[in-house]
């Protein structure tokens, strides 16, 4: 996490370039079923605070998605709440930190959620065709997979982060956040 702000419209950009494959998918996801459930709103939602989108903004977010699946009245009525108490505005007024990758990794999603770790809980052609989305293929690919099926799925995402950035990873992936701001500098620099 740092000092950097970002805005409801640069997301789909910044999602193609520098988000984790778990970011990219629930994105996708929120965009096309206009809805995420619970365990997807806090790791997603945690996770956009946690790249620089304020408060405001994230309310303007996710209204926009899920006001064309529930409304926005009933949006404002069920769902502003959560997303205020993610930045510590409501309840207990904790400020929720960003789930690192080994809570995603350990979470069990199930049917309908689209939150957790694609390296440790999607089936291999899921991961496959989400890999070749992200221009992923070949030997790397390959290499990828190999770490998949040894339960080493933060290598596995360090190594998709080498193959799409072009650069070595030494530090490993530990955080999606992580993973953002390491690729924002490689892209900036
Ligand atoms: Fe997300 Fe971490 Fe899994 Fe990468 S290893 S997809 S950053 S949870």
């Amino acid at each position: 996490t740092d000092a950097a702000e970002i805005s409801p419209k640069d997301i789909d950009q910044l999602a193609r370039t520098s988000f984790p494959l778990c970011m990219r998918h629930m994105l996708e996801k929120l965009r096309e079923n206009h809805h995420l459930k619970h365990g997807g709103r806090m790791q997603f939602g945690l996770f956009l605070k946690g790249a620089g989108l304020k408060l405001e903004d994230a309310v303007t977010f996710w209204r926009s998605e899920f006001s064309q699946k529930v409304g926005s009245e009933r949006f404002d009525k069920e769902y502003a709440y959560g997303i205020r108490h993610n930045y510590g505005k409501e309840g207990k007024r904790t400020d929720y930190t960003p789930y690192s990758c080994q809570k995603i990794i350990s979470a069990t999603p199930g049917v309908d959620d689209h939150h957790g770790c694609p390296y440790r809980h999607f089936g291999e052609e899921n991961l496959r065709a989400a890999l070749n989305n992200m221009g992923v293929s070949g030997n790397a690919l390959e290499g990828i997979l190999d770490k998949v099926k040894n339960r080493h799925y933060q290598l596995a995402c360090t190594m998709t982060f080498e193959a799409t950035h072009g650069v070595s990873c030494d530090t490993g992936i530990n955080h999606p956040n992580q993973y953002f701001s390491e690729s924002q500098k490689v892209l900036q620099a």
